[in-house]
């Protein structure tokens, strides 16, 4: 284990509250409701579907875009059924499934923690473990019969790895370089608790770092503490966050180090994100199965090699859920308890809000061009509902971080009233200088990242 200090203080919210809030506020519905939800599925309301879009953008941003040597692409969900084969998905990517025979209740072997069955409360009901393979199928094609199988990808990981060639040549990349790539995968969990933790449809933001296998060591260590860096950059404390090295018996086998970033959950520390070394395992396997060379001609050496791969891998609901439950706070403002989420700007849904102080008709043109003016750079929210305390209290718990209230004196003094989420400070600014006054404040409310070498792992 090579850094695991204890959290200084654990997560203020428990699952049941978080479920709450996220249905109440609009970020996670159960999905299909009206017909009673489906197991493990939820939709994302406005507010939710949005937060994830910041995510994923800052993700890429900081994946692709801030960087000279990592590309994006997009591969098809449902692909040629040889890349599972030749991934091993087919044959291997299974968990361990035990049968209670007293409930016939199925749960995975590794997440229990004794012989107790977790449904019926029985001891020493559970049956041997099988391997039960996780892929979800599919038929395509007009014919409704084993030759049409196909599968919804497990993860992302393989449609970087089967157009290594085309990216690679397409974009004369040289090593160490990354393929990056966001989209939703599927697998057929067995236990699916813990709300967004872990679904059977999620979505995935994964990386495939290519380089020389003399250096791939030390480029999984330099991604170990960028990865720990951007879990930060959102906002998520360092106290609640650990990298954990596994250990020999849970390395796959063609993997010479793998770390998971670990958040400290109200159930415990559990994986967040991945970051694996695959070694040069799915080119080889890829490779042999397609019959094509997927080799990189080193410019220096005119020697063709196989690069190694480090892999960070993430999942965009995870993220979110961890998120959420890192900024929710309970404090005290006037005697009234209140419950904010601490987000950071460039997470939170909603920027700014805009209040016009009373509903009266007079104040509304005023709060209206206030509001047009901010969400061209901004997301915006204008409520004119309910008494202004409420809406303080609402824009607190979907973690809005500034509110700018519109008065009678704004009709006088063309000037607005800022107030702040986390001090509930409040300054007058003028309109015209509003936009300026509004960034200087996010800028501030921005979590402060130590250096890459800062970091120690
Ligand atoms: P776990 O041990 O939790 O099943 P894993 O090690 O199988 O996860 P990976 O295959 O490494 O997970 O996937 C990379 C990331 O994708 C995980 O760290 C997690 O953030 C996310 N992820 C994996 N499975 C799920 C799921 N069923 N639901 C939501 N997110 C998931």
């Amino acid at each position: 284990m090579s850094d695991t200090p204890e959290p200084a203080s654990g997560v203020k919210a428990d699952l049941e509250t978080l479920v709450s809030l996220a249905k109440r506020r609009g970020f996670v519905f159960p999905s299909a409701e009206i017909y009673g939800g489906f197991a493990a599925a939820y939709d994302y309301g406005p507010l939710g579907t949005q937060m994830r879009r910041n995510i994923r953008d800052l993700w890429w941003r900081a994946m692709v875009q801030e960087r000279d040597d990592i590309v994006g692409i997009e591969a098809a969900i449902i692909t040629n059924p040889e890349v599972w084969v030749a991934s091993g998905h087919v044959s291997n990517f299974t968990d361990p499934l035990v049968e209670c025979r007293e409930c016939q209740g199925r749960f995975r072997a590794d997440h229990l923690e004794d012989d107790v069955c977790p449904n019926c409360g029985k001891r020493g009901t559970m049956g041997t473990p099988r391997q039960f393979n996780m892929m979800l199928s599919t038929i395509v094609g007009p014919v409704s019969d084993e030759s049409g199988r196909a599968y919804m990808r497990p993860e992302t990981a393989q449609g970087m790895f089967v157009n290594f060639d085309n990216v690679q040549t397409t974009t004369r990349k040289r090593l160490p370089f990354g393929i990056a790539q966001q989209g939703k995968s599927f697998r057929n969990e067995i236990t699916v608790k813990q709300f967004i933790f872990r679904t059977r449809e999620f979505e995935q933001m994964e990386m495939e770092y290519f380089c020389h296998p003399d250096e791939s060591l030390a480029l999984h260590t330099y991604w170990k503490k960028e990865r720990l860096r951007w879990h930060m950059s959102l906002g998520i404390r360092r106290e609640h966050l650990r990298l954990r090295d596994h250990d020999r018996e849970e390395l796959s086998h063609y993997s010479q180090a793998t770390s998971d970033v670990e958040f400290h959950y109200p159930w415990g520390w559990g994986e967040l994100e991945g970051i694996a070394h695959r070694g040069d395992f799915d080119l080889t396997s890829h490779s042999q199965h397609s019959g094509k060379k997927l080799t990189y001609l080193d410019p220096e050496t005119n020697q063709h090699i196989v690069p190694h791969v480090v892999e960070p891998a993430l999942g965009l609901d995870r993220e979110m859920l961890t998120i959420l439950f890192d900024a929710y706070d309970e404090d005290e403002i006037g005697g009234e308890k209140r419950v904010v989420l601490h987000l950071s700007p460039d997470v939170a849904p909603v920027t700014v809000a805009v209040l016009p102080l009373s509903k009266k008709d007079t104040l509304e043109p005023t709060a209206r061009e206030v509001s047009s003016m901010l969400r061209k750079q901004f997301r915006v929210q204008y409520d004119d509902t309910q008494s202004i305390g409420r809406r303080y209290r609402r824009q607190d718990e979907i973690g809005t971080p500034l509110c700018v209230t519109v008065d009678f004196d704004s009709l006088e003094d063309h000037a607005v009233t800022i107030r702040e989420r986390d001090t509930t400070e409040q300054i007058r600014v003028p309109i015209a200088g509003l936009v300026d006054a509004v960034t200087e404040r996010l800028d501030a409310l921005r979590p402060v990242v130590p250096s890459h070498d800062e970091i120690e792992v």
